[in-house]
């Protein structure tokens, strides 16, 4: 049986440190770093998501504030409000809750976002400085993953590390922090042909395609990592609202040497460092050194 990678333990211990360094911000530059965070739309899992962001980002002493925007608003009011809190002092990060509604083209909103309070790390010149190796605001959840796998494996540098997925949000910055590590990168998609055998050569499998359970337990090589970032709720009458990942745990975890959970993997990991990354913004935009708690 593989070890399970304790992402809520992880976090937990992430986010303390958070609230130290948010403190420290307070007493030595009486700063507090504010968090904005916009939802356009119903959307449940969204509506979870926000929830979360906002009841962490206060429990660590942050401002938090919540924009919730109708389903039929225009890109342009949107567009309106995002350059608003681009100009707004308190505001040190600004986070836009994905997907948007159709008539909203999420690109042009995400890159309307100031680079320097992007803490998503999906802007344009984010993703740039980071396939170059420049400072940058690292997307949340693939900054998770490299926390996770820096906790189980320690030195990453010459491991065959194979990512499912080649998404702008998970795979294609997981292979670019992969490769900052020195590892051996594979980016598969679908497109793949035979991936089960592509992924037997791998010593960290990093699963993100939305597929439910699909990387199974014959895919993997003995003793390997395996970091399952899929969120998916299966609601068929005998499953009434499970959460699973893209992994078949039941399998994997016979054969990997560790793996995340789903939940309490992945998940948790990407809130915290979206906190951390608000404090990075923030230290950055008043030029003040980021505090050792987090560095
Ligand atoms: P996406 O739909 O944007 O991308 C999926 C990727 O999987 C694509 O690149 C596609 O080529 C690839 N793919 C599809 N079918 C495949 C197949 N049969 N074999 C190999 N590759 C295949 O998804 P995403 O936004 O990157 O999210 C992936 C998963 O991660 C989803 O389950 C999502 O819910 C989850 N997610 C979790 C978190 C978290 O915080 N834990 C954050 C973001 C996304």
């Amino acid at each position: 049986m593989s070890t399970v990678i304790d992402g809520k333990s992880l976090a937990r211990t992430l986010r303390s440190r958070i609230k130290q360094a948010v403190s420290e911000l307070q007493v030595e530059h009486n700063v507090v770093p504010g968090l904005a965070v916009v939802l356009v739309g119903e959307d449940p899992a969204s509506q979870v998501y926000v929830r979360s962001k906002a009841r962490q980002t206060v429990e660590v002493g942050m401002q938090s504030f919540e924009h919730r925007l109708s389903d039929n608003t225009s890109e342009g009011n949107l567009v309106q409000l995002v350059e608003e809190l681009n100009q707004k002092m308190e505001v040190n990060g600004i986070l836009v809750q994905l997907p948007l509604p159709g008539q909203i083209n999420a690109e042009r909103i995400i890159n309307t976002i100031s680079a320097n309070k992007d803490v998503d790390g999906f802007h344009v010149e984010n993703t740039g400085r980071l396939s170059i190796g420049a400072d940058s605001l690292i997307p949340c959840t693939p900054a998770g993953c490299l926390m996770l796998l820096k906790h189980a494996v320690g030195d990453l540098s010459g491991q065959n590390a194979i990512i499912l997925g080649r998404s702008n949000i998970v795979g294609k910055p997981v292979a670019q922090l992969l490769l900052q590590e020195h590892c051996t990168v594979t980016i598969a998609h679908s497109r793949t042909r035979d991936l089960p055998s592509i992924c037997r050569q791998a010593d960290i499998v990093i699963a993100a395609v939305g597929i439910p359970e699909m990387v199974k337990g014959d895919w993997i090589k003995p003793g390997a990592t395996v970091i399952d970032v899929g969120i998916n709720r299966i609601t068929d009458e005998s499953e009434n609202g499970k959460l699973v990942g893209d992994v078949d745990h039941a399998s994997v975890s016979e054969v990997a040497g560790a793996i995340t959970p789903v939940p309490g993997g992945v998940g948790p990991m990407t809130i915290a460092c979206l906190l951390q990354n608000t404090i990075i913004a923030t230290c950055r935009q008043r030029q003040i050194k980021i505090p050792e708690a987090i560095s």
